[in-house]
């Protein structure tokens, strides 16, 4: 079997998953796809791939002619002193995972063919990505926005798959296509979320048991804030103290932020007029982990 190709098992005799690692080649794949005149789905992950992961991917499969998907844990969303040497990876477990889901064409390239030594060039989304996770970590959105484009442009979507989970990501990756006139659809779909309500993420592998025991807190918390402006409560001050004294009740979790904000603009709110988006990020040790949910006006 040629280098890079992949047979796929129990699938159509004769599929193969494309398997390219430079950016020249998955740009060339690309271009002779569209030109063939077949459409093509995107899901650009970080890889060590899970079910949230997976459902992305099965829509894509379903909406396109072609499932491209990219794993690429991108250096620049990463600031100093946060995970990106310690972050999961396994690109042989991904592979028979994306065969299995039936992927045409995976990218999965190296952080220096991404960004070569004079590489000088960075996208900014102003003002969306300064609340929430861009406070607690400045420069991520940036290094998102970035990527993002990069690989629009390399693997030429027409359409592009993202999780709620990374809500305040997919405001962000919508406001890039909007202001940059790119010409594809976004596609987002609900967080996937394990039996006792944690959000699935790559990160969770990172948790003791004793942490991953603890970690439903998050969304504990958020349905917790759901009940109370179900309940009639409208005073965000409020609901964000019971937020964080279910999470500060337990002492293995650390909060970085309980939010109740505007699910347009991110702005925070004082009251609760209208649909809300409830967000926290907690961290376990050196792990943190963030969770969402949207509640509609009440
Ligand atoms: P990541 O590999 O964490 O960068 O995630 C890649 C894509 O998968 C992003 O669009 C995420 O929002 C999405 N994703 C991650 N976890 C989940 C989940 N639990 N449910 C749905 N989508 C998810």
């Amino acid at each position: 079997m040629p280098k890079g190709q992949w047979r796929v098992p129990g699938t159509v005799r004769g599929k193969v998953m494309q398997v390219v690692y430079e950016p020249s080649a998955v740009q060339h794949l690309c271009e002779s796809i569209r030109r063939g005149g077949r459409t093509i789905g995107l899901v650009p992950t970080m890889g060590f791939l899970h079910e949230g992961h997976l459902s992305l991917m099965r829509r894509a499969r379903a909406e396109n002619d072609v499932l491209a998907v990219s794993i690429f844990v991108n250096p620049t969303q990463f600031g100093q002193g946060e995970d990106f040497d310690s972050y999961p990876r396994d690109l042989q477990g991904d592979l028979a995972k994306l065969a299995a889901v039936g992927a045409d064409v995976v990218f999965a390239p190296r952080a220096e063919s991404i960004y070569p030594k004079r590489y000088r060039t960075f996208v900014e989304v102003v003002e969306i990505a300064e609340w929430l996770c861009g406070a607690s970590r400045p420069g991520h959105f940036r290094g998102v926005a970035t990527v993002v484009t990069k690989l629009f442009n390399m693997m030429k979507p027409h359409r592009a798959y993202f999780g709620q989970k990374d809500y305040q990501q997919t405001v962000v990756v919508r406001r890039l296509v909007a202001d940059l006139n790119f010409d594809l659809t976004i596609v987002v779909l609900p967080t996937v979320r394990e039996p006792d309500g944690l959000a699935m993420s790559s990160r969770n592998a990172r948790l003791s048991p004793d942490q991953r025991r603890v970690a439903p807190i998050l969304y504990r918390s958020l349905r917790r804030s759901e009940e109370q402006i179900k309940g009639g409560e409208r005073n965000a001050t409020i609901i964000l103290e019971g937020m964080r004294a279910i999470i500060e009740a337990e002492p293995l979790a650390k909060v970085d932020y309980v939010a109740l904000c505007n699910p347009e603009t991110l702005e925070p709110l004082d009251s609760i007029d209208g649909s809300t988006l409830a967000a926290v990020a907690v961290r376990f040790g050196h792990t943190r982990l963030i969770d969402n949910i949207l509640i509609a006006a009440p």
